[in-house]
């Protein structure tokens, strides 16, 4: 299959993408920990309930949280072992969860799910429900509910483009399990019932884009290197040319979107018969000592992921979750593991500031710069002074918080954190009937 060119968008930033710190380090499997951390909120939706208890023997791949709606997703244990605990903890992100903990081991006892009787769409869908799959590119959105689109789809795309800096480790799954990541593709087509598939890979992906050009029935586009090509509405518009309009879905415009990781994890569901228990993320930046990519058991603590590679530099001043744009910074390392990371960045005092935020001085380069086309001080400064219905009038609920505006202001100002704020209050009030 050649290789087509994707389509322009005119907005959108150009950053350094720093992608050569491990951008050819083949993906390495970290031996699971002495102890893990599972969440039972992984995903977006109702948490799961726990079905162990403190005390329990469990095997890796067994259940251990249920999901607990239609909106929700299983959890299995990464290891075998034996519960400990299940605690409320708060993590370095601010997000109080319930965590089971789980002593290791060591014996990797392991329970698979049995063989699938057929291979129809609805079984495919069935399988990827069960095994807890959702969509690993950050979102975290249940993938079976995903898949079960109220009205008929056209054209399943895939995100290759890992527009993220730093984060290679989609860009090393396309090459090390190419065939892998094509047979899920082909499963959520099915299950889809959709006729074409497109995946969009940047440019700057070379070997990727060579790998996946050798397969049929794909359509391989080449994406310009320019940040947020990898979200949801750029992505369509850039490999389809259709245009999400606002306030509406991919689905709306016969479009599902699904990424690298995701497609994996429904291949090993479905042949090999595996529930989501690890994941592979980046850990980069110039405050780590030895960048890798990395195969990682769900619940490892990233204090056991930073040693393992090699441990901080002194000159580290932030470390965040996922990739610098659109990841969130730690406040600590009590973080573990979970479904939608992809990255653990420690940045130097090189790669990014810690100034203080000063005044705006309305030079309007956040608007300039926003691939949505929002006008971003404005939302802010609704946020600060408690207005969220005029920060809902400025478009706050179709920001993608995808950070290109606060990399460009010049006054430093946390606009995502307060246009985030402002978003989780103009939900609290739908929630609450206002
Ligand atoms: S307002 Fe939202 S969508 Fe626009 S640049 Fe900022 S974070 Fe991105
Ligand atoms: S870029 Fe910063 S200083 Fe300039 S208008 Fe936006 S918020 Fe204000």
């Amino acid at each position: 299959m050649s290789i087509r060119k994707g389509k322009n968008y005119p907005y959108g930033i150009h950053i350094p993408d720093m992608k050569y710190l491990c951008a050819s380090s083949p993906i390495e499997v970290m031996p699971a920990p002495n102890k893990l951390f599972i969440s039972l909120s992984q995903h977006i939706g109702a948490p799961a309930i726990p079905v162990v208890a403190p005390g329990d023997e469990v095997k890796k791949g067994q259940i251990i949280g249920k999901e607990s709606g239609a909106i929700s997703a299983n959890i299995y244990s990464s290891v075998s072992g034996k519960v400990l605990s299940i605690e409320e903890i708060v993590n370095g992100v601010g997000q109080k969860q319930k965590y089971i903990v789980i002593e290791n081991d060591f014996k990797n006892e392991e329970v698979l799910f049995p063989d699938m009787k057929d291979f129809e769409a609805q079984s495919i869908i069935d399988r990827i429900r069960l095994a807890g799959i959702v969509g690993l590119g950050g979102a975290g959105f249940p993938t079976a509910v995903k898949l079960s689109p109220k009205s008929p789809l056209e054209i399943l795309v895939i995100n290759g483009a890992e527009c993220e800096p730093y984060l290679n480790c989609d860009n090393r799954l396309m090459l090390e399990r190419t065939d892998d990541i094509f047979k899920g593709i082909n499963y959520v087509a099915k299950a889809l019932n959709v006729k074409r598939i497109i995946i969009g890979i940047e440019k700057n992906k070379p070997e990727a884009l060579e790998a996946f050009s050798k397969y049929e029935g794909f359509e391989v586009v080449a994406l310009k290197k320019q940040y947020p090509v990898g979200s949801e509405k750029h992505l369509i518009y850039c490999t389809t040319g259709r245009k999400v309009p606002v306030g509406k879905m991919p689905f709306d415009v016969g479009c599902c979107v699904q990424n690298i990781k995701t497609m994996i994890a429904c291949y090993e569901a479905i042949e090999l018969n595996k529930p989501l228990t690890e994941i592979v993320m980046t850990v980069s930046g110039l405050g780590i000592n030895s960048p890798k990519n990395l195969k990682v058991a769900i619940g490892t603590p990233f204090e056991d992921i930073i040693k393992y590679c090699g441990g901080l530099k002194e000159n580290t001043v932030k470390l965040v979750c996922g990739g610098p744009m659109m990841g969130k910074a730690l406040a600590n390392t009590v973080k573990f593991a979970s479904k939608t990371d992809s990255g653990l960045i420690a940045l130097s005092g090189e790669e990014c500031s810690v100034a203080q935020p000063s005044n705006c001085i309305n030079c309007a380069r956040c608007a300039n710069n926003c691939p949505m086309r929002l006008m971003p001080m404005y939302i802010e400064s609704c946020a600060l002074a408690g207005d969220f219905v005029g920060a809902e009038k400025y478009g706050a609920m179709n920001c993608i918080e995808c950070g290109s505006c606060a990399y460009n202001c010049p006054a430093k100002r946390a606009l995502v954190e307060s246009i985030r704020f402002a978003k989780a209050k103009i939900k609290e009030a739908k929630q609450n009937g206002k």
